[in-house]
């Protein structure tokens, strides 16, 4: 028999973005001078509860242009969850400020909020928010310590759009929330990121650093901070109007796509050999990766696991390796023990989640799973 090949995540292109994409070629206008610009991002924004929207060409620059946007620079500290993707805290350096590590608590997989107050400082000015694999943070006590503190709060949401904070849309919430739509997050432009807003003059400012911080008053070549070169094409806005059209749809699957997999490994998770992704009651998780953590009881090493499953053809990941473990990052909080990231990483597979995943391909992979940890 034929091997399967299942990835661990692949985009699905079935709408309009063909149909998009011509008509902005047909347009002539194909920079980031075009209302396809325009529309995706309040589009976008609207679809966030948020005014406002400033494409980039990718989730890293949008964090890169959130933190300049609040003049966040050398000397200032900003608190982020050490179990991140590296795209955190290497926005943090490329303003010169410092990020702080914090460890994350169990059950979601997120910054532990008890754990943020030690760490601020008379140097801190934001916390970052991870919304870890699709599963928003517990928001409010972050949201009272910040305004204690007198902190900005960034919601890295590159891999929750859609979830929801007590009914409330992720990204909402922070001064700043920032989305990646790289090929294998929820939706895509190919590479792009935005962020979103309540706030107007954060927006306008955000724009003007996004493209060079040209001169106002008819002085364009004349600038007074520094800018960047961050912005999205036509092209990608046209392509991301026509994955706008399924967010939905996408966000519907990805949550059936979890349920089916729950239904399907809950034996497992009745004997403990795995621990399966959780929702907490006040959130809604978009399962951007669905997940689950190996056990003591797991009959197998994690990964083993990852080998057997490969395999039979089924792609997987391991979890992110904490930032304090990273070689970039290898001066960074050596006193702080970060317990909780560190089992994470050792224990946690990230099952394939793509937006083109079937039924079948999940019956699948659960059968193997079964097979294997029985
Ligand atoms: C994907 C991701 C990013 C970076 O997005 P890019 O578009 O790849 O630059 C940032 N933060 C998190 C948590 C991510 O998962």
């Amino acid at each position: 028999m034929s091997k399967v090949k299942i990835p661990v995540a692949a985009p699905l292109i079935t709408g309009k973005e063909l149909e998009y994409v011509k008509e902005c070629i047909n347009s002539g206008w194909i920079s980031s001078q075009s209302n396809y610009v325009n529309e995706f991002e309040s589009r976008f924004a609207n679809f966030c509860q948020c005014e406002y929207g400033v494409t980039t060409n990718s989730g890293t620059t949008a964090l890169h242009l959130a933190l300049s946007t609040l003049n966040i620079g050398s000397y200032d500290e900003v608190i982020i969850p050490t179990f991140t993707m590296i795209a955190t805290p290497n926005s943090v350096m490329y303003t010169g400020a410092k990020p702080v590590l914090v460890d994350s608590e169990v059950n979601h997989w997120n910054i532990d909020v008890n754990k943020i107050e030690k760490q601020i400082t008379k140097k801190t000015k934001a916390i970052i928010l991870v919304h870890t694999y699709g599963h928003p943070v517990d928001i409010d006590p972050i949201l009272e310590l910040a305004k204690d503190y007198n902190l900005y709060v960034i919601e890295d949401a590159a891999e929750a759009h859609g979830a929801e904070y007590k009914g409330k849309k992720i990204g909402s919430f922070g001064h700043i929330s920032c989305f990646s739509f790289y090929a294998n997050k929820i939706i895509t432009t190919g590479e792009g990121g935005i962020l979103v807003t309540k706030d107007k003059e954060l927006a306008e400012r955000a724009k003007w650093l996004r493209a060079h911080a040209f001169g106002k008053d008819g002085k364009h070549f004349h600038h007074e901070e520094l800018g960047f070169g961050y912005r999205m094409s036509a092209l990608q806005a046209a392509f991301g109007l026509g994955q706008l059209d399924s967010i939905e749809n996408f966000v519907d699957s990805k949550r059936n796509n979890a349920k089916l997999y729950k239904d399907l490994l809950n034996n497992l998770s009745i004997s403990n050999k795995i621990i399966l992704q959780s929702e907490a009651s006040w959130a809604k998780n978009v399962y951007w990766m669905f997940s689950i953590l190996t056990t003591d009881s797991t009959p197998i090493s994690r990964n083993q696991l990852m080998d057997n499953l490969a395999s039979d053809g089924i792609e997987t990941r391991t979890f992110f390796y904490p930032i304090h473990t990273q070689p970039t990052y290898s001066n960074l909080n050596k006193t702080h023990n970060f317990p909780i990231s560190e089992y994470l990483s050792k224990s946690g597979i990230n099952l394939p989640s793509g937006n083109n995943l079937t039924v079948k391909n999940i019956e699948y992979i659960c059968d193997k799973i079964n097979n294997y940890l029985k």
